[in-house]
């Protein structure tokens, strides 16, 4: 296998899965564009099949398994999800490995996909010895949430399609955990614009790729409850594809409060837009002033909805 990730793969991505998943909407707003200084775009991704773009990098992964029993994963929920999802539309069984800190909606969301959701450990990683027992022992396509191929040439497809409705972004603001759609995203963008800037933004609650560019390694630390869950969980310590894609092709790593994703879910909301917490960093990050449009058009990647509906309305009326 490749070590990087290419324009060409992420094209050739796009050919393969363009009739299996949405092109998705973008839309301006009014309210972050004025504290932005700036046109702020929101691309809106959480209105893909399975909620989050996540489907993207499954559906190029699962088409290009050859003959197996079966694909598994270990995933926070979204990446099972669009598992499931392109494992049904090829007629493959599909074992999702999750956490205990997986939210029951997110595994009910696995369940109605026909794919077996299996609760395993306190800890992705946990998860992940299990999706590895299948792999060795029952013939199954082992497809990692982020750290493969596959999955970062499928997630380099929402690069493309930003740039195709959005050519004069200055700026991406992406929502980054293992980081396989910053790398897919940032390698697509900068290919065709070298001049473009692309921020990932985390919590600051057990965000593991921050800790590991500042180790210059991929370092384990312990995963925390936070309101963007589905950026909880390590990169791995054998990490071979997003940390170095990550490291040499991000330009600026935010983090935020859980107070401040908080804003971002609520002001989004103000808007229309139903996203969780992983998908309103960016807007967090406007609010904050951390990030803005002054050099030109910014655009963010609102990346999912899966949220519980109850714990979303208890955070637009904790905020005044
Ligand atoms: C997985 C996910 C992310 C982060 O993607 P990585 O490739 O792991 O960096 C962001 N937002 C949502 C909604 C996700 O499901």
């Amino acid at each position: 296998m490749p070590d990087v990730v290419t324009l060409d793969d992420i094209m050739a991505a796009r050919d393969r899965i363009g009739d299996q998943v949405r092109i998705t909407p973008f839309q301006g707003s009014p309210s972050l564009s004025q504290i932005a200084g700036g046109p702020v775009w929101l691309k809106c991704e959480y209105r893909q099949m399975t909620g989050a773009f996540k489907l993207r990098g499954a559906t190029n992964a699962v088409a290009r398994v050859g003959n197996v029993a079966g694909v598994t994963t270990a995933s926070t929920g979204n990446h099972g999800r669009a598992l499931a999802h392109a494992a049904r539309a090829k007629g493959i069984p599909a074992i999702i490995c999750v956490s205990r800190l997986v939210p029951q909606n997110k595994l009910d969301a696995i369940a109605a996909l026909g794919a077996e959701a299996r609760v395993i450990g306190e800890s992705q990683d946990e998860a992940f010895h299990e999706a590895i027992r299948l792999q060795r022992e029952d013939g199954f396509a082992l497809i990692p949430p982020f750290d493969h191929p596959d999955v970062i040439a499928g997630q380099g497809t929402l690069g493309l399609e930003i740039l195709d409705q959005i050519p004069d972004a200055a700026t991406i603001a992406v929502p980054l955990s293992g980081g396989g759609l910053l790398a897919g995203v940032a390698m697509a963008a900068k290919a065709q614009n070298p001049d473009i800037r692309i921020i990932g933004i985390s919590m600051e609650r057990g965000a593991a790729m921050s800790a590991s560019l500042a180790a210059g390694r991929p370092v384990e630390i312990p995963e925390l409850p936070t309101l963007a869950d589905s950026l909880g969980g390590g990169i791995g310590l054998k990490n071979r594809l997003t940390f170095p894609m990550v490291r040499d092709l991000m330009d600026d790593l935010i983090l935020l409060s859980e107070d401040q994703i908080a804003a971002g879910i609520c002001q989004l909301s103000s808007e229309g837009h139903f996203v969780e917490g992983a998908a309103a960093v960016g807007a967090g990050a406007v609010l904050s002033r951390q990030l803005n449009a002054k050099d030109g058009p910014l655009v963010l990647i609102l990346s999912g909805e899966n949220i519980d509906p109850f714990r979303h309305a208890e955070i637009i009326q904790a905020i005044p």
